[in-house]
């Protein structure tokens, strides 16, 4: 079993090249549930739904969200009755969102809703949100405090950014599976999602960070930052704001209590062996998911490189330096 943690676009694309590579019913995906936002009164979970559409063959791979070859037609609509629409769900988005939200609505948890719709959809890896309780991903910005999505969506990330918090974490649960499932696996993966506003609120939930350090498996990280900037979106920006370098040095910052080996990219060449010189193990490799055999090559690669370390002693490289 591999379990993996994960945003929307940049995990769905690294899930997409696993799925290619191995069994799905053999991948647990942990989601971040951070973004997760209620939109004309339905409840909208953006990275559990590009999750859910790559795993079940309907993501739209030209946007990197949504479904593809979907109409917006309800958008016109609302934004002829004078609705909000900067926040672009598509009709056959809505399906999801709509069962999704009556299921909730009739008692069902946010995970219990997420196995229906993926069993209504034939997914056959399990995926799970991080957490059932509500944890929002808030950024401090000079034009006041913004959702994720606000500040993402509807302002283009245009704001500078002064921090981000995630309220409600302190007092949030692991939905059910989630401890156990990173325990448990053969290797824990994290995408290369955006290491605050994705992987970020997942290692805030209280226990996910405890049982990282207990798992059974190695933890191997593929970097969202190729030199010093993001592949796309705010990582970047966000990383500097809390106070990580813009690189795969602030990747491995990030994840430092418990990674046994970051995935860079080749390009990186130079950094990682400064890493390396640091005691932490680095491989380099292409990393940008641009075709269906980029994807399934780096996921070839990052399971190859966790199954090498299988026989090495617990603990991470930095921890391991510590000690020596
Ligand atoms: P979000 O919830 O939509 O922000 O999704 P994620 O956090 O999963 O994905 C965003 C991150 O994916 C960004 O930080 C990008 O730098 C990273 N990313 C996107 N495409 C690629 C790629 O092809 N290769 C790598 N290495 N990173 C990527």
């Amino acid at each position: 079993m591999i379990c993996v943690l994960s945003g929307g676009t940049g995990g769905a694309k690294f899930v997409d090249g696993l799925r290619l590579v191995m069994p799905a019913d053999e991948l647990t995906i942990i989601v971040n549930t951070g973004d997760d936002l209620m939109w004309w009164g339905l409840y909208v979970s953006p990275d559990i739904d590009s999750i859910t559409y790559v795993l079940s063959g309907m993501l739209s791979r030209e946007r990197g969200w949504g479904v593809k070859g979907d109409t917006f037609l309800c958008l016109q609509a609302m934004g002829q009755l004078g609705e909000p629409t900067w926040f672009h769900a598509g009709d056959r988005d809505l399906a999801v969102h709509l069962l999704r939200s009556r299921l909730m609505a009739e008692g069902k948890t946010l995970s219990e809703a997420t196995a229906t719709i993926c069993q209504k959809l034939s997914v056959k890896a399990r995926i799970l949100p991080m957490t059932n309780s509500r944890v929002e991903t808030r950024v401090d910005t000079p034009a006041g405090e913004l959702s994720f999505e606000e500040y993402f969506v509807q302002r283009w990330y245009q704001d500078p950014v002064k921090s981000v918090r995630f309220a409600g974490a302190s007092d949030a649960e692991a939905a059910p599976g989630v401890i156990d499932a990173i325990t448990s696996a053969d290797a824990v993966l994290i995408a290369p999602s955006n290491p605050v506003t994705s992987i970020g609120p997942i290692l805030a939930v209280p226990g996910i960070r405890d049982a990282l350090l207990r798992a059974r498996g190695k933890i191997a990280a593929v970097s969202p930052i190729v030199g010093s900037t993001a592949v796309a979106g705010p990582a970047g920006i966000l990383m500097t704001a809390q106070g990580l370098p813009c690189s795969i040095a602030g990747v491995a910052q990030a994840y430092e209590d418990f990674l046994d080996v970051l995935i860079s990219d080749s390009r990186d060449a130079r950094a990682a062996d400064d890493l390396r010189q640091k005691g932490l193990r680095v491989e380099c490799t292409q990393t940008i998911m641009r075709s269906p055999e980029d994807k399934a090559s780096l996921a070839r690669e990052v399971l190859a490189s966790v199954s090498g370390l299988r026989d090495e002693p617990a603990g991470t490289a930095f921890r391991r330096l510590d000690q020596s």
